[in-house]
């Protein structure tokens, strides 16, 4: 596997996860080689997720089993993380309930968030905090829109309509904010996840590399392109996830490159579009 010449300019790749490396438990083909060969070459290799059910931690080691070589927690940025790491740059003394998973508990709980996961209508939160949750209730929902009608802070993970699973698309996390949003007549004050560049910011202060030089590599027109495009850095959009070819036409706001799949950066072909 080598890189091709139009890629081997940049020096930092984000890399998305969903639709990107993987769906679901299926690993999309060739894409653990090429973040191999990236991290051989010496480039600077970060995961960005706005998948909040997994922490970190969690997902370095689901990294590893999936055969990347040398992965550290400090290479990943998922929406959890993010959003925890806002609470505890904007808010002292809080108390989250959580419409979410352990990833995002997890996360929370490691800047010194008090968290509350049980869905009692009596429990008392100064901030919802909501992200894709696979055990969602109707009682949390419940619970979720009483506390923002009280006056609770109401942030959210992301917004994606979907996720892509290896049998095709399933809700994502903006289904649950729809439904809370459209309940409480509130949406949510703050996003983490992308198109916001919340998560470029971070990775952009803790690695120093010109923008010039860093790629973001996605499978979604209205997060990760959206996003690259509002935070100055370069893009790339794959077909292994949420976005088809026939989505193409007439783009308002096009990636910098249109590939098949990640692996297709190694390709001695050029990319399927592109946008100079
Ligand atoms: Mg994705």
């Amino acid at each position: 596997m080598r890189l091709n010449n139009v890629f081997d300019r940049y020096e930092l790749f984000i890399v998305d996860l969903d639709g990107v490396l993987w769906r679901g438990n299926e690993l999309i083909d060739g894409s653990i080689e090429t973040i191999n060969m990236l991290i051989s070459l010496g480039k600077s290799v970060v995961f960005m997720t706005n998948n909040s059910t997994k922490s970190r931690a969690t997902y370095v080691d689901t990294l590893k089993e999936a055969g990347v070589n040398e992965v550290y927690v400090e290479q990943v940025y998922n929406s959890a993380y993010a959003l925890a790491k806002y609470i505890s740059e904007t808010k002292k003394r809080v108390r989250a309930f959580i419409v979410g998973e352990e990833g995002l508990r997890r996360e929370l709980e490691l800047v010194g968030v008090k968290t509350v996961c049980k869905p009692y209508l009596n429990i008392k939160a100064n901030i919802v905090v909501v992200g894709l949750d696979r055990k969602l209730t109707y009682r949390k929902i419940a619970v979720a829109v009483k506390l923002i009608m009280e006056g609770s802070k109401y942030y959210a993970c992301n917004t994606d309509a979907t996720i892509p699973l290896e049998y095709g698309l399933a809700p994502g996390a903006g289904s649950i904010v729809s439904a809370i949003s459209t309940a409480s007549g509130r949406e949510p004050e703050f996003i983490a996840g992308k198109p916001n560049t919340y998560m470029i910011d971070l990775c952009l202060r803790d690695y120093n590399v010109e923008r010039e030089k860093v790629l973001l590599i996605g499978d979604r027109l209205d997060t990760d392109i959206k996003a690259a495009r509002r935070a100055g850095i370069d893009s790339a959009l794959v077909l292994t996830g949420v976005t088809r070819i026939e989505d193409l036409k007439n783009l308002e706001n096009p990636p910098t490159y249109i590939i098949k799949s990640l692996s297709s950066i190694c390709s001695t072909a050029k990319p399927l579009r592109y946008y100079s």
